[in-house]
């Protein structure tokens, strides 16, 4: 599903990606941990086309996002082809980005109606069903600032899903939630996984990677320091620097 060799990206002078390697596999979880500024959120930007990458090659379900070598350019994608990529790949952020002024059903049906051109009918049935699958059902006329954090967030899973993506992207979903409200939205997103959805997490959710990751990846200073079974990185890490962060976050 998705095949990163060698991703570098820089911002002015600071090479933030040093030539990143990953592999997820359909119907995988993968959970991406590391300090604030290790690249994270990077990695998820260029994968969903927020950022292009500088060199390496990304490839989601086969198509190139980005191929470059020696600094040229190799394979650009055309704005649709890009367009329709996107369309592909669901992302949800730290802040949940839900549009105020709509309930959480408007929320829902807004990109299928305006992106995907399905009836009202249609896009209001599969909004109902996908705030039933977040445990929202109840709340579907609710405006943003009538929810909780954790039920904004889930109307932020289901209004991606609605696009019908084969590859969801969550950065730090839970980090903004207070304590209480972070079980809800990972219990969504472990459903969401046993349903087979193929998922990037970076997440400091340490028991939540452990349970539901089939990899995990320690990031820091735009490496992967180490990757694999969640079991081995998380509980008997071969490294310094990922032991040092565990010991912080546990
Ligand atoms: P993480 O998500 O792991 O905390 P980020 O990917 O957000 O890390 O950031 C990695 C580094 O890249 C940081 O040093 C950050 O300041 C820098 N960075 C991120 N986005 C930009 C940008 N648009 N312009 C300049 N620097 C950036
Ligand atoms: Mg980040």
């Amino acid at each position: 599903m998705l095949h990163a060799r060698n991703v570098r990206k820089h911002f002015g002078k600071v090479e933030v990606l040093k030539g990143i390697d990953l592999t997820v596999e359909r119907g995988q979880v993968c959970c991406l941990l590391g300090p604030s500024g290790s690249g994270k959120s990077t990695f998820l930007r260029c994968i969903n086309h927020l950022e292009k990458i500088d060199a390496g090659s990304l490839a989601v379900e086969g198509d190139l996002v980005g191929y470059r070598r020696h600094g040229q350019r190799l394979h650009e994608l055309r704005e649709r082809e890009v367009a329709a990529h996107r369309r592909d790949i669901g992302m949800v952020f730290q802040r949940f980005n839900l549009f105020p002024h709509m309930t959480a059903l408007d929320n829902v049906m807004e990109a299928p109606l305006n992106v995907s051109k399905v009836s009202r009918a249609q896009a209001r049935q599969d909004a109902e069903r996908l705030l039933e699958q977040v445990g929202l059902a109840d709340r579907a006329g609710h405006y943003p600032a009538q929810l909780s954090g954790g039920q904004q967030q889930r109307v932020a899973i289901a209004r991606a899903l609605a696009m019908k993506p084969k590859l969801m992207l969550f950065d730090e979903p839970t980090s903004a939630l207070d304590p209480e409200l972070v079980g809800d939205v990972l219990d969504v997103m472990r459903q969401l996984a046993a349903d087979g959805m193929t998922m990037i997490v970076v997440t400091h959710e340490i028991g939540f990677a452990r349970e539901v990751a089939d990899t995990a990846v320690f990031m820091d200073e735009g490496v992967v320091v180490e990757a694999g079974d969640p079991r081995q990185v998380l509980l008997h890490p071969e490294q310094e620097r990922t032991r040092a962060f565990l010991s912080k976050v546990l």
